[in-house]
């Protein structure tokens, strides 16, 4: 079956956009025999250059390879124009390394990195010709499984998933492999065993039971419930792969990349990654220098990224830049930091690893007044803004980029209105310097209402609203300065309904999918009206989810789930936010019991 599906694929790559897209063998790939293996195929579904920089598939793919009994290849949804032609051809969605169909694999197994890509999952399971619901799966076809940030909120596509791995897979993965590759059991019996496994969530398992009124009133389950999620307690133990794959094409993170550690514990309130990571957990010094130095070593890449989610907090940090720029002189790799702080610490570190010409530096403040940044719990304030900007001109940067949110929860026009001051602070600080002066590009992304944090009970701002402060802000700041840029709203609104929906989406999105709906995350491939049009051939109020509040009474969809952090603590901080109360961020300072030290080690 593989070489003459080679063979089709082959014919088609001359007449497709980037076929390096479809031809595996990259430098450090794995080739293996599947013969007696259990078959694996890690699918990402969106296109290679995206998912080939995803750290959560590059780490569980060589994990996956490096045990004898498991045959693990990768899959990345085809592109508009290859698939079509693979739908010409009758040929299936393939694997990368030996071409081959996904539909004869044991276990497929998507990451769910974003809800606009869910159309996209639907997609790539008809296009493997496995049946795109659970429930039509039986022996004889693939066990399908999701991880990733998009299982915290699982229902939605709980139609079309048979297993949910919640948290962190490193350890979980293998569990549920060893379950899958028994012969002696059917597809049912798997399942069963599998909804017993602490970090797995298997929707068959659980009802919902619905009120007249289309809420949630409780969850009928054979399991306990919530299932909470898995971690890796010592991450300078975990598995770390160094001799990561080197793609042939240009890619998002076009580098090596060293997680530094996991988790963040700052307390941003919008943040989900910031409630679904903790604890947070440092690898230590001497561990990060050897992977550091082993990956650059066995990939030849000129740049390595030190990533998570807050780099600058790394208790490590210093001592490892000064032991990989010792190591790294004589092959000149650069050192990245892919998060800064906006402080003039970070600003300080990126300059030290940035002598060659600087470019753009990237900062988040992400609201523009005081009472914003305090009821988001950003803690930081005007005056270390303006301070960051003079360290920022001082290292000789001349173009800045902010990150800013716009429709946060409590936002008014007025806040809009500072923010343009802010902008006017910070350019009048740089006439100062010599020079042209500074050049701000602004990027503003509407705010979403995110699960598993204390925004997860508040609205959404509707679209005129929005477009009106984008007018305030417009009208009011320098564009020979300032360029300001941001998404179209419809896109934040659907993403908020897949973030805070339930298992009735499911009929939407296979809907919307039929009606042609697919890289939904790519603005120009985006079609607000269609989905729309899903929503009401089911007969549902899509409005209904992002625009009403909620409060500790609701019971969500994502209660069938837990990231250890309490719904009365997000209760209780939502609280804290309309007061402007800051918390701590208990990594440096006290803890805050969001509850996830009733579960794991803080
Ligand atoms: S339980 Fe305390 S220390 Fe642990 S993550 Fe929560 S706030 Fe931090």
């Amino acid at each position: 079956m593989t070489a003459a599906l080679r063979q089709q694929v082959e014919a088609l790559l001359p007449w497709v956009d980037r076929p390096a897209r479809y031809i595996g063998g990259e430098f450090n790939s794995i080739s293996k025999d599947p013969a007696g293996k259990l078959r694996f195929a890690f699918c990402f579904p969106d296109v290679y250059e995206i998912g080939q920089s995803h750290m959560g598939l590059v780490i569980l793919y060589h994990l996956l390879n490096e045990q004898d009994w498991i045959f693990c290849e990768r899959a990345y949804l085809p592109w508009v124009d290859m698939e079509q032609a693979m739908r010409r051809e009758k040929i299936p969605w393939f694997t990368l390394e030996s071409c081959t169909s996904l539909a004869e694999m044991d276990v497929v197994g998507f990451t769910l990195p974003y809800e606009m890509l869910y159309s996209n999952v639907v997609n790539g399971l008809d296009l493997a010709g496995i049946p795109i619901h659970r429930r039509d799966r039986t022996d004889g076809h693939p066990l399908v499984i999701a991880g990733g940030p998009g299982t915290y909120n699982p229902e939605p596509v709980s139609d079309f998933i048979d297993l949910f791995v919640i948290g962190e897979a490193e350890e979980l993965v293998l569990e549920i492999c060893a379950i899958a590759h028994r012969r002696d059991l059917s597809h049912t019996e798997k399942l069963d065993l599998l909804s017993r496994v602490p970090g797995c969530y298997v929707p068959s398992k659980v009802e919902v039971v619905w009120k007249p009124t289309g809420e949630i009133e409780s969850f009928k389950s054979e399991v306990p419930l919530p299932v909470m999620k898995r971690i890796v307690a010592d991450v300078d133990q975990a598995y770390f792969p160094t001799k990561p794959l080197v793609p042939f094409l240009q890619v998002i993170h076009d580098r090596a990349n060293l997680e530094v550690h996991r988790g963040c514990v700052h307390g941003c309130r919008y943040c989900q990654a910031g409630m679904l990571y903790r604890p947070q957990r440092e690898k230590s010094l001497e561990t990060l220098t050897r992977q550091a130095e082993d990956v650059i070593k066995n990939t030849g890449f000129q740049e390595i990224g030190l990533s998570s989610l807050n780099t600058p907090d790394n208790t490590q940090l210093v001592p490892l830049i000064r032991n990989l720029t010792k190591s790294f002189e004589e092959k000149k790799v650069a050192v990245g930091l892919p998060s800064l702080r906006v402080d003039s610490f970070s600003v300080g570190l990126a300059d030290s690893l940035n002598k060659a010409k600087k470019t753009q530096i990237t900062l988040a403040p992400e609201a523009g007044s005081q009472r914003l940044r305090d009821i988001i719990n950003k803690n930081i304030s005007e005056e270390q803004i303006l301070n960051t900007v003079k360290s920022v001109l001082d290292a000789g940067w001349r173009e800045m980029k902010l990150y800013f949110m716009l429709g946060l929860p409590g936002e008014t026009d007025e806040d809009l209105v500072e923010m343009a001051e802010l902008f006017k602070k910070i350019i009048h600080v740089s006439k100062g310097y010599p020079g042209r002066g500074l050049f701000i590009t602004t990027t503003l992304s509407s705010f979403v209402p995110k699960p598993h944090t204390p925004f997860q009970f508040v609205k959404q701002f509707p679209k005129d609203v929005l477009e009106r402060r984008i007018r305030i802000l417009r009208d009011r700041v320098d564009p020979h300065r300032v360029k300001l840029r941001w998404r179209e709203f419809e896109l934040g609104e659907m993403e908020a309904i897949f973030s805070l929906g339930g298992r009735e989406l499911g009929a939407v999105i296979e809907r919307a999918w039929q009606l042609g709906c697919k890289f939904d995350g790519w603005t120009d491939h985006f079609k607000y009206d269609v989905w729309v049009q899903a929503f009401r051939d089911c007969g549902i109020d899509h409005e209904r989810y992002c625009y009403t509040e909620k409060t500790d009474q609701t019971i969500f969809p994502w209660e069938v789930v837990s990231c250890g952090v309490t719904k009365e603590w997000l209760w209780r901080d939502l609280a804290s936010a309309w007061n402007r109360d800051s918390k701590p961020n208990c990594f440096f300072d006290k803890c805050s019991d969001c509850g996830v030290s009733e579960s794991f080690d803080c």
